[in-house]
């Protein structure tokens, strides 16, 4: 078993700091990534600006990799997502170089000759991976331990308030009339002169309401309407001034400036049930019977949740509510914590009943949307740790994280203008 490599499953941000992790402990590390490229999730909001600083958003290890290829660590500022991509994920990942296979889905985790039922010898097997390659070809092959970072980006949470889609929500998004992603500033320049529908109540849901205000307040005749399932958009808007992570809290402040200005119509306590197809419009109707005008276009950011249809020969020990593991979920509860009162956590809060399986970075945290790229390169360097046998430093987990807000989401896409006020710029 020892001499078998560690499946990664993705090649995000947190699936390449697992694998430089697990290369310093002499692991060799097997990335399976369902893209062609790396970080492909990332590259699918590459426009966004996000709200943590370069020095937030390199892996220790990963930097030590680079670091004899002459690469240097990118200096302040705040990155969008695909600057994150070129300045730093792209050379990390061709540092792994071959280690990464592209096009390479996972279809199934399993032990060699046991489904979840079998206990017998259980530990001493090994994992069995079951891949999918993009011509549909499916292969297995066995690996000693699974760190599983595939993220929950291609998970997004529909907009049916009951957390099922609407009826008439696949129907609406296969025509092209609702979509899941944060709008490219051409695209919501596109929506000039339209009504445009927001749904969502986190970061990713401002980020939108804020690029499509200011094309309103470019554009007469554009109609914005942002819905949300709270009764009132109160602590939507987050830390503010007082928010620790700077870039996050002015996303805040300058979605509830655009609500003040009159941009944006608010549908507060609108819990959605159906999603109505009107010629080329949609029109939303909720539980209690109310309607909105057809709108051109409804973005839905609503969240996301884990794929654990890959999983399911796995022994998971996983919260009901968050779908996170059970040690972990009371911490990061969006109820009661913000990511800044997130403990530092390892191994040890992410081990399941199946010896050697890990779920790690934004996948780690279920549904709940406080994720930050620190924590996950915490998780990442102790269970590393834990699979070399350094159980010491496995559970010597030290972190401090930035306080307050939800940090769900990120900032506004680079090239985004709005100037609602004197000191509404973007930073
Ligand atoms: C708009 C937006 C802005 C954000 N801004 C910030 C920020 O400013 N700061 C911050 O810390 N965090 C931010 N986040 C959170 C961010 O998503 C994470 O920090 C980071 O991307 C998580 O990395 P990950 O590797 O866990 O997951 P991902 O980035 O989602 O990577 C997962 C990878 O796994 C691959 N994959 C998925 N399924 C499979 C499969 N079955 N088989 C093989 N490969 C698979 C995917 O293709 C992908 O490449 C933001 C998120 C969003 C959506």
């Amino acid at each position: 078993m020892a001499r078998l490599p560690v499946a990664v499953i993705g090649a995000g941000p947190q699936g390449l700091a697992a694998a430089a992790h697990l290369l310093e402990r002499d692991i060799e590390p097997v990335v399976l990534e369902a893209g062609m490229k790396p970080a492909a999730a990332v590259r699918e909001w590459g426009h966004v600006r996000m709200f943590s600083a370069w020095d937030e958003l390199v892996d220790a290890a990963a930097a030590r990799l680079l670091a004899p290829t002459g690469w240097t660590a990118p200096q302040g500022g705040y990155p969008t997502g695909q600057q994150w991509i070129d300045a730093y994920l792209a050379p990390l990942a061709a540092a792994l170089g071959e280690r990464i296979h592209y096009g390479a889905r996972v279809s199934g985790v399993s032990r060699r000759g046991r489904d979840r039922l079998v206990s017998a010898d259980r530990d001493g097997q090994p994992f069995v991976i079951h891949v999918m390659d993009r011509d549909g070809t499916e292969s297995r092959f066995e690996v000693s331990a699974v760190i599983d970072a595939s993220g929950t980006w291609y998970q997004p949470n529909p907009v049916g308030a009951d957390g099922l889609p609407a009826i008439g929500e696949r129907e609406a998004a296969t025509a092209g009339v609702l979509s899941y992603a944060p709008p490219t500033a051409v695209q919501a320049a596109a929506f000039a002169g339209k009504h445009v529908v927001i749904v969502g109540s986190g970061h990713s849901a401002m980020t939108a309401v804020i690029e499509v205000a200011a094309v309103a307040q470019r554009n007469q005749g554009t109609r914005l309407t942002w819905v949300m399932r709270r009764g009132e958009v109160g602590n939507a808007f987050g830390g503010g001034a007082a928010d620790a992570l700077p870039q996050r809290g002015a996303l805040g402040q300058r979605a509830r400036e655009a609500v003040d200005a009159g941009l944006v119509e608010l549908a507060t306590g609108f819990r959605t049930e159906g999603v109505r197809l009107v010629d080329d419009t949609a029109v939303l109707v909720a539980e209690d019977g109310r309607q909105l005008p057809a709108a051109e276009h409804v973005v839905a950011l609503t969240g996301f949740r884990p794929d654990l249809s890959f999983l399911t020969e796995m022994r998971l020990d996983l919260d009901p509510v968050l779908q996170a593991p059970v040690k972990l979920a009371p911490e990061i509860d969006p109820n009661v914590h913000s990511c800044g009162s997130v403990p530092p956590h390892g191994a040890q809060e992410l081990a399941h009943p199946e010896t050697g399986l890990y779920l790690v970075g934004m996948k780690s945290y279920g549904r709940a949307p406080t994720f930050l790229a620190m924590t996950g390169y915490e998780q990442v360097r102790s269970v590393a740790a834990e699979l070399a046998g350094d159980y010491d430093s496995a559970r010597r987990v030290g972190l401090v994280l930035p306080e307050t807000g939800v940090c769900s989401g990120g900032g506004l896409s680079a090239d985004a203008e709005l100037t609602l006020s004197g000191n509404a710029s973007p930073q």
